[in-house]
């Protein structure tokens, strides 16, 4: 399978190189030349198959080749290590918890996918490749598993000294292993600002392969196509139109779920449900896209004022206002709203909701008040206990720590502080 840039000025690569480069030379987001809908049977005896086994079909195309089905099937099952559940709300309202594997939110499943493709491209040890992120919570932690262990690739990840919670920071610096945790002295914005750095630096990007791994990369957006097949397995209605809610910041999460419509799963419409931050709410209302700097809030894995994956979403719809309006609702809704949201869920459905999951609960509440005769499914994309300074003081209660969470957070913490970027170039080149 060929991608090519949306930049259109770079040329077309294979899904090895997309995945190994990340973004195209020209500095575009690679995206499919192809999509070709699964059969309608599919879909229609989907209760036949296991996750692995949906999973490898709706990404095969993709790959088109490149790794062997035997190869990746078995990534997939390796990725897919957890579970998906699907749970009733209320009438006709669902929550798909994508919080269950091991860093309890739902970039865990891009990650891990991502980390074993690029194993497989280095399966004969020849070109040992750097990973380079800045995180402003989940994705650290998400890479950092996700990449643990993984033969031939080193991790480094940087992250604004105690502006992460305490349960994310344990999961970026306690690992060991390929993954180092560089602690910077400053804001996101500042980590940013020196990836972006690092990888226009000759003298490091001449003698380190560098990739990055964040949510442009096609490896991390693809494979979140699974779950939406996943939950549409489990509705036990499968006749009544169904919406899609997606609490959204870089929009690449729902920008997979697209696609999986393009592959024909049947669904209705989608929700674009925002903070704060509403650069897509504004353009579905005016024809204006006008990024802006991010506003910070309570749900801060969507504090985006540029979301990177829009141009994708553009694309899918042929660059066409109309088409997309059609398809796509977009809401956006302050913290006080958020909390109240995490509250109501709490008391009148006894459902601890983290504040990202109640902004795609807002969302579908409120296309279903002008929509009768739907049902809604909203995405929980992180476990509540990864924003317990938010959560605790609203529905006031302790959550306990599951599991995963139990296993790190007593473990010391490991992270070289830094200051400048040239700091983070001695690092690298040590
Ligand atoms: C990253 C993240 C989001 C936003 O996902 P996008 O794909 O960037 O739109 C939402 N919720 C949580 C918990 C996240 O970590």
């Amino acid at each position: 399978m060929n991608y090519y840039s949306l930049n259109k000025k770079a040329p077309k690569v294979s899904f090895q190189d997309a995945v190994i480069k990340g973004l195209a030379p020209d500095k575009g987001l690679y995206f499919p030349e192809e999509i070709t809908p699964l059969p309608k049977s599919f879909f229609e005896n989907i209760n036949k198959y296991t996750y692995p086994e949906i999973a490898f079909e709706v990404i095969k195309q993709f790959i088109g080749g490149e790794i062997p089905e035997k190869d990746l099937k078995s990534i997939i099952s390796d990725t897919l290590n957890f579970e998906f559940p699907l749970i009733e709300i209320e009438k006709d309202i669902y929550t798909l918890e994508l919080f269950h594997g091991p860093t309890m939110a739902f970039k865990d499943v891009g990650a891990r996918f991502m980390a074993r493709c690029l194993s497989y491209f280095n399966k004969n040890n020849d070109n040992e490749i750097t990973v380079l992120v800045a995180t402003s919570g989940d994705t650290g932690g998400a890479v950092a598993s996700g990449f643990l262990g993984v033969k031939g690739v080193n991790v480094v990840i940087l992250y604004p000294s105690k502006k992460v919670s305490n349960v994310q920071e344990k999961q970026l610096t306690t690992l060991g292993k390929n993954i180092k945790a560089l602690e910077v002295d400053g804001t996101f914005d500042d980590c940013h600002k020196m990836v972006k750095t690092a990888f226009l630096d000759s003298d490091i990007t001449d003698k380190i392969q560098l990739t990055s791994a964040n949510s442009i990369n096609v490896a991390r957006w693809l494979p979140q196509m699974f779950y939406f097949v996943f939950a549409y397995q489990q509705l036990k209605n499968k006749s009544k139109k169904i919406v899609f809610s997606i609490p959204s910041g870089n929009f690449g999460n729902i920008c997979a779920g697209m696609m999986a419509q393009k592959l024909g799963l049947p669904i209705y419409k989608f929700i674009a449900a925002t903070n704060a931050n509403a650069v897509v709410p504004i353009y579905l209302e005016t024809e204006n896209y006008h990024p802006v700097d991010s506003i910070q809030t309570i749900s801060n894995a969507m504090d985006v004022g540029d979301p990177s994956n829009f141009i994708r979403i553009q694309e899918i719809y042929d660059n066409n206002f109309r088409k997309l309006k059609k398809q796509l609702h977009s809401y956006s809704f302050t913290d006080y709203k958020t909390r109240e949201a995490m509250l109501s869920l709490y008391k009148d459905s006894n459902y601890i909701a983290d504040p990202h999951g109640a902004v795609g609960y807002l969302g579908l509440k409120k296309y279903k008040e002008k929509q009768s005769g739907v049902q809604g499914i909203f995405l929980e994309t992180a476990h509540p206990v990864k924003f317990l300074e938010v959560v605790e003081p609203v529905i006031k209660k302790t959550i306990p720590y599951p599991q995963q969470i139990k296993e790190i957070i007593n473990k010391k913490k490991e992270a070289t502080f830094i200051k400048t970027y040239d700091e983070l170039k001695m690092f690298l080149l040590k």
